[in-house]
């Protein structure tokens, strides 16, 4: 009986350590999870352990880290992360827009990105790169992508990851901080309202435009082969 316990425990034990390694990080998963319908889903992804993992942090202060994304889309791929006390819970992009001080925080995300992308991106790459949010976040903390647009990797997968960064759905930090600053309704027009998730899904059934020349390509590998003639 009591060694019927003790496995017992252990299976459980083994269960619920499964579990979380499952949800501890894969934003290879992030886009298809968020484009699942939200009844499916009841807990987001979590990036809480891996902002703690040392060796895939790139910059660390007191209110924000950067980590390597694991599933890198491509040659660079950061996350950048507010944490601590300093902010109340961000979870997606509209709670950083409701902040009384949304945009000195953008701001302030935006100079530790050009220092991030000057120290660790390459002479080659460090032009191309690009800062930014998608529209629906499914990984907890809100996190900003720093990608170069090379979109040379394996992790780059499918239709959907290349359209969460090269459509509108990958809401530039740049144009965040110009859309605040001007006090538009940006987001709150047809073209990009965040309460409306079915339009911001959409975007992902765009068709698959080359981001240099945006020419057309009928797939993703022919697209990957046609991004190498741009140099
Ligand atoms: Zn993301
Ligand atoms: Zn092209």
């Amino acid at each position: 009986m009591k060694r019927l316990q003790t496995n017992l425990e252990k299976k459980s034990k083994q269960l619920k350590l499964s579990a979380s390694a499952a949800k501890a990080f894969s934003s290879d998963e992030e886009v298809n999870s968020s484009l699942a319908t939200p009844k499916k889903f009841t807990s987001f992804l979590s990036l809480e352990s891996s902002m703690k993992d040392e060796k895939i942090q790139v910059f660390k202060n007191e209110k924000f880290v950067c980590i390597k994304d694991k599933y890198p889309k491509a040659k660079i791929h950061f996350l950048l992360i507010p944490h601590g006390d300093t902010f109340p819970k961000l979870l997606k992009v509209a709670d950083i827009i409701k902040l009384p001080k949304s945009v000195e925080i953008l701001k302030e995300m935006k100079d530790i990105s050009d220092k991030i992308i000057n120290d660790k991106f390459p002479d080659d790459l460090k032009k191309k790169a690009l800062c930014g949010f998608h529209s629906i976040q499914s990984m907890q903390p809100l996190h900003m992508h720093i990608i170069s647009s090379d979109f040379q990797s394996d992790c780059l997968k499918n239709k959907k990851h290349w359209n969460s960064f090269n459509t509108d759905y990958f809401i530039k930090l740049g144009d965040l901080i110009q859309n605040l600053e001007e006090e538009n309704d940006y987001f709150k027009s047809d073209k990009f309202n965040l309460n409306k998730q079915d339009l911001l899904k959409k975007y992902m059934d765009l068709p698959l435009k080359c981001n240099v020349c945006h020419v057309e390509q009928k797939n993703l590998p022919t697209l990957k082969r046609h991004i190498l003639t741009h140099k």
